[in-house]
């Protein structure tokens, strides 16, 4: 197997390496100071490279803190998109005439763009998102990942530009992967900087270009990622950004006639939404969804319990539980049930609730109120179906209650059936299930419509190797102190899901992503002269 290096930006691996952590956080909490002086202002849309207002606006606050207001943003409407996807459909001609040499310069102009930015970068993230300092600067260094990788596997590849050969004398064959056109990008909020970057990426450097929608909690950041691209020298119409809700803008322009392709990362049923809008209106171009998880943990009787333990709690809990691949039911063997759930529940408590500004923030605040509200619901379902070993109510102390503070909660005697231990949450919500044996915990792992990340600790050579063969998961971890299940790495890691998890089983971050939002184009020439 070919062996490809690819150098990641690792940034707080690389401060804590050096011993020069210390720089990392002053640089960071000075960065808070400057970000937060100029939050609350307007920010219209950007259409055809120019502000583009609309006639309403909406307020985004802080899920940290409600009193603190991060900006005024456009209330797109239909015609709005329209408008954008115009300006991004007479961009498209040059634009995939430019050369994929020039292309990817300008990314990766735009990636050095965002390094030297990362600590604004992360400290917006932070205010306007809630991650901790250390997810925030993951999300920045994972979006520079992305511009960097995918500029570097275009490169890689030519182009995507083959000589296919001479089946027969004279005829002289090419084949070529051409862009589509207008690209719908629609991004989720909980990885609003890399996963905003990445699809963008895939979508633009590629050739098509692109009408971006943020989610509607995270739109500042979006922002900042378009105007680098701007400095960067993307030109006019070619990345137009829309802002607003998901049904007044995401709708019309997954709807719309000149959208050839849609790339969209979010839940379940607004992917499945976009495929059957696809479908209804006979459009032949991709969707390239990545959608959620239910990501099942495997504890094997030789299992060493501190990394397991170790594993699920960040697995589970690492920003709040809002990640497509947080760690949410446990199938642990039955000996080991107790003594497992009972040092998972302790170190649980120890995790500290705070401000994410906080240097010693671990658990972040629920991204909104509907968040808050599942998350209630839940617990409470819990407490009548089961047993709340930890957690289960909203942290109010202090400042605390300004924002959409949950303690991380950990539940058992819930039947695997339960919708409790079947659904999606994203919160910080796992439930825990004793198995008599490896096969029962295999089969109820695999027993979900999700597939997206697992995770097994064992330190048996046969059980691994039984593990990866029957998993239905599209990433999968075996002993994984740092985290059970989250936490990819672009290029090492490429990141993606099977069955319900995603549309297109390719996955961000690897080697076959860019060829997705491509067509292929077979040439045929008969002559003598061989063509340039
Ligand atoms: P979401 O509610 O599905 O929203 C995602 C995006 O779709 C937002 O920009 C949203 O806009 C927009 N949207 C909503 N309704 C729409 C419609 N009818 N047509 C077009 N767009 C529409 O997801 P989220 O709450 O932001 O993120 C959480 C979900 O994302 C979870 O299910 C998680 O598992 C999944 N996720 C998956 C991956 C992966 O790689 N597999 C990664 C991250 C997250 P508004 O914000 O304005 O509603
Ligand atoms: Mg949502």
């Amino acid at each position: 197997m070919k062996h490809a290096t690819f150098e990641n930006e690792l940034t707080v691996a690389t401060h804590r390496e050096r011993g020069t952590l210390a720089e990392f956080h002053q640089s960071f909490e000075d960065a808070v100071s400057t970000v937060e002086a100029e939050l609350g202002a307007s920010h219209p849309m950007w259409i055809d490279g120019d502000a583009h207002e609309a006639d309403e606006r909406f307020t985004v606050t802080s899920p940290a803190d409600r009193t603190l207001e991060i900006g005024d943003f456009a209330a797109g409407t239909a015609a709005d998109v329209d408008r954008a996807v115009g300006a991004a459909t007479d961009a498209f001609d040059d634009w995939r005439r430019t050369h994929w040499s020039d292309r990817i310069e300008l990314f990766r102009d735009a990636a050095d763009r965002i390094r030297e930015r990362k600590y604004e970068l992360a400290a917006t993230l932070t205010l306007e998102n809630g991650k901790n300092r250390f997810e925030a600067m993951a999300d920045v260094d994972e979006a520079i990942d992305f511009l960097r990788f995918y500029s570097r596997e275009l490169e890689r590849n030519d182009g995507y530009a083959f000589d296919t050969g001479e089946p027969t004398p004279g005829q002289h064959c090419t084949n070529s992967l051409k862009p589509f056109g207008v690209f719908g990008v629609i991004a989720p909020f909980n990885f609003p900087f890399a996963i905003f970057c990445g699809m963008l990426t895939g979508a633009v450097v590629t050739g098509n270009t692109a009408v971006a929608k943020p989610a509607s909690a995270t739109p500042l950041v979006a922002h900042k990622a378009v105007e680098i691209l701007t400095e960067a020298g993307i030109p006019d119409g070619v990345v137009n950004l829309v802002t607003g809700g998901g049904s007044d803008v995401g709708q019309p322009l997954i709807e719309h006639e000149d959208v050839a392709g849609v790339v969209f990362t979010g839940s379940r049923a607004v992917g499945r939404n976009i495929r059957r809008t696809f479908f209804e209106r006979e459009k032949s171009g991709p969707v390239i969804a990545e959608l959620g998880g239910k990501n099942p943990v495997i504890v094997t009787a030789n299992a060493d319990l501190e990394k397991a333990v170790s594993g699920v709690k960040n697995g589970a809990f690492g920003f709040s539980g809002q990640k497509c691949s947080a760690t949410s039911r446990v199938y642990v063997k039955e000996t080991l049930f107790v003594e497992f759930t009972d040092r998972l529940v302790a170190e649980t408590e120890e995790l500290v609730i705070d401000n994410p500004r906080e240097e010693d923030a671990f658990i972040s605040p629920l991204i909104d109120d509907s968040a808050l509200e599942r998350y209630e619901r839940i617990c409470e379902m819990a407490r009548e179906v089961g047993t709340v070993r930890t957690g289960g109510e909203v942290a109010t102390s202090g400042e605390l209650s300004n924002g959409r503070f949950v303690e991380p909660t950990v539940v058992t005697d819930v039947s695997h059936e339960h919708e409790i231990a079947r659904e999606e949450h994203f919160v910080p919500f796992v439930t825990i299930h004793p198995v008599s044996d490896f096969g029962e915990a295999i089969e109820k792992a695999n027993d979900s419509s999700y597939g997206l990340c697992a995770g097994l600790f064992s330190e048996d050579e046969t059980e691994i190797e039984t593990w990866f063969e029957r998993i239905e998961s599209g990433m999968c971890y075996v002993n994984r102190e740092q985290s059970a299940t989250t936490g990819a790495l672009v290029q090492t890691q490429p990141f993606g899901g099977w069955k319900a998890s995603g549309t297109t089983s390719k996955f961000a971050g690897g080697y076959w992503y860019l060829p997705q939002f491509m067509r292929e184009q077979s040439r045929t020439v008969v002559s003598d002269v061989r063509r340039e």
